[in-house]
């Protein structure tokens, strides 16, 4: 076993002891779910898998399906047409409340249930079977292999969809629902029930964590923009009436489910997903929560403590014949530009005046137009001949 994973081990077993809360008793197929499971799984960059516990367990999506079909609504429609429908402020309330905007009737954000009825009604096909299908197909480009519905859930689910659809109705009363209601939580009620094991979901948050291009597969689902926007909204919507707490002790985008699966996205670092079906007062799995707040901390997941490769870009000096070169690699942000200009004004120090520096760019994944232009400035200011070399 690597490190990882018998970190992963631990972390799972000091969660097992939790045995609060229950399972959703809404859905009559979820309700039935063995208490007793619990799975973690963790895909890096190069699209590892380290998976611990029930990881072949499957269960189905619900909410966590919501994201990748915003993404789908954003990739066919564009951000400006989505959110003419939907909003994107935390609701503070349940995943089943009338989260509705005041005269326009827009819901709150993608991330419950009013608005990913509205954004599931936005995705084209001529009825439920070809709204699905996209879907589907779309989420199974994330999760790295076929995806299916599971049809026993999905019939639970639409015969006891009351809520579901009087929430619709009331969408389709102000028009932010232009289709029929049955075709739009029909395909709601499916792409809730779409199968996926930890696995799945880990894969899923990996390739939103890399920008859309899963690591896995080696292919891009969606644009940049797009998993952008959907990790904006997961990170201050995907948690219900809990975001704000996780946003604090977590500090990670994420998305739960009814089902008890968590998945959250650490950028450029992990896709995490958990899965143990007791859930707590927000309709959150319990030791889900629990284990991947463990996780962020001994890992160092939290987005908003600070980053060094940020600040402090890779760079090495060569001497050369004919003068110096700088040469940078990984990322170069607009901050990182200090720690170049510091090297820069190291070796000008002891370089006669009319010597040719050169800065060789071309090794930087990631360059941020602003920051090079900022470094081309602070050459200029300086008695010596540049080259850029992009
Ligand atoms: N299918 C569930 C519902 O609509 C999804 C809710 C959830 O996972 N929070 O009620």
């Amino acid at each position: 076993m690597d490190s990882i994973t018998a970190l992963l081990s631990s972390a799972l077993e000091e969660v097992r002891p939790l045995d609060g809360g229950a399972t959703a008793s809404y859905i009559p197929e979820l309700a039935d779910a063995d208490p007793e499971r619990l799975a973690l799984s963790v895909v890096g960059p190069r699209g590892r898998v380290r998976s611990v516990g029930d990881e072949d367990a499957e269960f189905t999506i619900q909410s966590m399906s919501k994201p990748f079909v915003l993404a789908l609504a954003l990739a066919e429609r564009g951000r400006d047409a989505v959110l003419s429908k939907v909003g994107a402020e935390p609701s503070g309330e349940p995943f089943n409340a009338i989260s509705l905007e005041a005269v326009t009737g827009r819901p709150a954000n993608p991330m419950i249930n009013a608005g990913a009825i509205a954004t599931t009604a936005l995705v084209g096909g001529d009825d439920v079977d070809a709204r699905t299908g996209r879907i589907v197909e779309l989420m199974s480009g994330f999760a790295g292999r076929s995806l299916w519905v599971d049809e026993a859930v999905y019939a639970s689910e639409s015969s006891t969809g009351d809520r579901n659809r009087a929430l619709a109705h009331l969408l389709r009363s102000y028009g932010v629902i232009e289709v029929p209601v049955e075709l739009a939580v029909e395909t709601y009620f499916r792409q809730c029930s779409v199968l996926v094991t930890v696995r799945d979901l880990a894969v899923m948050a990996s390739t939103l964590a890399f920008g859309g291009w899963n690591p896995v597969t080696g292919q891009r689902v969606v644009s940049e923009a797009v998993a952008r926007d959907v990790l904006s909204m997961m990170a201050s919507c995907g948690m219900y009436d809990f975001s704000g707490q996780w946003l604090l002790r977590v500090g990670l985008p994420a998305k739960s489910g009814v089902s008890g699966g968590v998945l959250a996205v650490a950028p450029s670092q992990f896709g995490v997903a958990a899965f143990s079906p007791r859930l707590d007062a927000h309709g959150n799995s319990v030791r889900a929560v629990a284990v991947v707040e463990l996780l962020s901390e001994r890992l160092g997941m939290h987005l908003l403590e600070p980053h060094e490769s940020m600040a402090a870009p890779a760079v090495s000096v060569d001497a050369g014949d004919d003068g110096p070169t700088i040469r940078l690699s990984g990322e170069l942000g607009f901050a990182g530009t200090e720690r170049v200009v510091a090297v820069l004004r190291e070796l000008a120090g002891g370089l006669p005046a009319g010597s040719v520096v050169r800065l060789d760019a071309r090794e930087l994944a990631r360059t941020h137009p602003a920051a090079l232009a900022a470094l081309e400035g602070e050459f200029e200011g300086l008695p010596l001949g540049f080259r850029l070399e992009t």
